[in-house]
């Protein structure tokens, strides 16, 4: 089992994740609170063996019940209904980001939409409440180039994080780059195509991955191919403990139950398919730890069977002895 560190849960209760409102922030280390302005940014940490693993949130949006291929738009609210999670606007997705820290190296993947989107860009001040500057981040491994998890790159056309090394996949790299695709792609895509072109042209530490690969002792690159072509998971284990971050394999409300619901923004649903049979079905039977984009923050969970449906079971990952 993962183990919540009791110096991280003493990190982290004045930072709201259990209670509404406006709460005092604490960065580690103070030893009086300071008041901040604007809305509780929640964090969540959890460890798995010497990694420190801090969830964090760029913000949500709400996609549209016509937003999920393979379902029509009153099977989808209907669905979001029956969970008890059904909004006007849709199905709230939120944008969770991870922080890996083993004591020498901060490693985020992805880095949210930062107001490309919805109500989003609260991951700076997700940061800040941690004590961690933007330029004291190592690495960002970005788990596929859509505008969601790779907009907080840059800001005002500079780079944001201007020590990290990038990981992206070369499928993806490839793919977002490439005038042809571009030009075909429809308009919800654009900002990606745009967002990738920048990204490659500002980050020259970029390394294109090719698939599974370890990129520091106890982090390894998952191939989850099917969400777009070079989209990845992060593997953090040491110690018997592990978490995968599977970013956009599973969406609320309509995952695991089903692989044959898909979402817009997928161009090859029969990929997005495949990955998804392929990804459930291990899960379950392996019963690991899961984090997820866009599930609840802070999005850990697993894949469960439940008489024979596959359903959500978030992860019980805080107060653990
Ligand atoms: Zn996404």
């Amino acid at each position: 089992m993962a183990n919540l560190s009791r110096r991280a849960f003493a990190g982290i209760l004045p930072l709201g994740v259990v209670g509404g409102g406006l709460l005092p922030l604490l960065a580690p280390g103070d030893a009086v609170a300071a008041p901040v302005a604007g809305p509780v940014t929640p964090l969540a940490q959890i460890k798995i063996g010497r990694f420190t693993v801090t969830a964090l949130t760029d913000g949500y949006a709400d996609m549209p019940y016509t937003f999920f291929p393979g379902r029509s738009a009153a099977q989808v609210e209907q669905a979001a209904v029956a969970q008890k999670i059904a909004r006007p606007s849709g199905v709230r997705f939120v944008f969770n980001q991870y922080l890996i820290e083993d004591g020498e190296r901060r490693i985020l993947i992805d880095t949210g939409p930062a107001g490309s989107i919805g109500k989003t860009g609260a991951l700076p001040q997700a940061l800040a409440a941690l004590g961690v500057s933007p330029d004291q981040i190592d690495a960002i491994i970005v788990t596929h180039m859509h505008q969601d998890h790779m907009g907080g790159l840059i800001a005002g056309g500079q780079t944001v994080f201007p020590k990290a090394e990038l990981y992206i996949d070369r499928r993806d790299v490839t793919h977002w780059t490439d005038p042809a695709k571009r030009s075909t792609a429809p308009d919800y895509l654009q900002t990606s195509f745009r967002m990738a072109t920048d990204v490659v042209r500002l980050y020259p530490r970029l390394q294109a991955t090719d698939g599974a690969r370890e990129i520091a002792r106890g982090i390894s690159i998952v191939d989850l191919t099917g969400h777009t072509p070079g989209h990845i998971g992060v593997r953090i284990a040491d110690a018997g403990q592990s978490l995968i971050m599977v970013s956009d394999t599973v969406f609320p409300v309509v995952h695991p139950a089903a692989t044959d619901v898909t979402f817009l923004f997928e161009q090859d649903r029969a990929a997005a398919k495949a990955m998804r049979d392929r990804f459930f079905a291990s899960a379950a039977a392996e019963g690991i730890l899961i984090a997820a984009t866009h599930m609840p923050f802070p999005g850990l969970g697993r894949i469960v069977s439940d008489r024979g449906e596959l359903r959500w079971q978030v992860a019980d990952w805080a107060l653990q002895d």
